[in-house]
């Protein structure tokens, strides 16, 4: 099959014909892909920052936002048959530790997460497990809802955890209205009761982002902590989420919150760093999001399929994946982007 893989870091994706994945155990599923979306991991992967954290195993296949049909199944699968179409869930949980069976597939003793510890869904076809798939509703296409299986749950785990803090009368910052940010708007507005700043670098991101139900939106241009301080009546935002997470936007964080309010860190790259004496004096709740599991993901494919979260993505040919990468790194993508192979 033709695959995109990463072969050096920092070079650019190799289109390579490599074998099929074979089912090797009695659970496994072969997904035809139908649309792998693209992501901001995928440029950190590439720039090897992940190699630290879990041994990228390079050459490999990159693309964990993945959607298509099930193309081949093992012998113990019995919730879905040849031809469904599905949506992955991003990591390919044991279903036996502790945090499987509380539901926390994110936290699998034994994960296995296609795209970044194996071959990924930039390829024709792609390895996961009969755990990882949720059937897509009549009518729905894998392309159009690749990027949920990733972008979307980040969205909607990092809101879940955010929104019982958005009380009426409070203040939410988002900040980064990209493909997270803008399914992020409106699931505060599904789950939470207080208004929603939006804040990035883009004129347009943010113009997005008042038409998905944003109050009000403030362009990141070096005014933009006194904007922020006068929409929040000097006191700044309850809660802040970060799906940027660079060195400027945690710093800047901490000296925009509120007293005794509530940080999530969902974007990464950068380093945190808060004095202790803050952190008390202010009462900081410094709190981490990690993609979602398997619930979040069905919820969010329930609320996507009433037309509550709308998703803005455009497709492109899978054999402009090093283009459409390259379109990202510069900060020239709204919303998300998927790859049809
Ligand atoms: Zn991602
Ligand atoms: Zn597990």
């Amino acid at each position: 099959m033709k695959a995109w893989r990463l072969k050096e870091f920092n070079q650019p994706l190799v289109h390579e014909e490599i074998e099929d994945p074979e089912i090797t155990a009695p659970t496994d599923v072969i997904i035809k892909i139908g649309g792998a979306g693209v992501c901001r991991t995928d440029l950190h992967l590439i720039e090897g920052i992940w190699d630290r954290a879990l041994e990228t195993p390079l050459p490999f296949t990159i693309g964990h936002e993945n959607a298509g049909w099930v193309h081949k199944a093992g012998s113990s699968v019995t919730m879905f048959e040849v031809g469904d179409p599905v949506i992955v869930h991003p990591v390919a949980s044991c279903g036996k530790c502790l945090s499987c069976r509380s539901g926390e597939d994110m936290h699998c003793d034994n994960l296995v997460f296609p795209g970044l510890t194996a071959d990924g869904g930039y390829a024709e076809y792609l390895k996961t497990s009969e755990r990882a798939l949720i059937k897509l509703e009549n009518g729905v296409e894998p392309k159009d809802v690749a990027p949920l299986a990733d972008a979307g749950i980040t969205a909607y785990r990092a809101v879940q955890k955010a929104a019982p803090f958005a009380r009426p009368g409070t203040k939410t910052l988002l900040i980064g209205m990209g493909g997270l940010g803008h399914i992020a708007v409106q699931l505060m507005k599904e789950f939470g009761a207080g208004d929603i700043i939006a804040l990035d670098t883009n004129e347009e991101r943010l113009n997005m982002a008042m038409e998905y139900g944003a109050d009000e939106k403030i362009l990141a241009d070096g005014n933009h902590l006194e904007a922020v301080r006068h929409l929040t009546e000097d006191i700044g935002p309850d809660i802040i989420i970060d799906f940027v997470g660079e060195d400027d936007t945690h710093k800047e964080s901490m000296e925009m919150l509120k007293k005794g309010g509530h940080y999530f860190v969902v974007g990464y790259g950068g380093a945190l760093h808060v004095p202790s004496l803050d952190v008390i004096n202010n009462e900081l709740n410094i709190i981490g999001s990690l993609v979602g599991n398997y619930t979040q993901l069905y919820e969010l494919m329930k609320l996507h399929a009433k037309g509550k979260v709308k998703l803005h993505s455009t497709s492109y040919p899978m054999s402009e994946a090093n283009e459409v990468l390259q379109m990202l790194e510069e900060g020239k993508i709204n919303g998300r982007t998927v790859l049809v192979p």
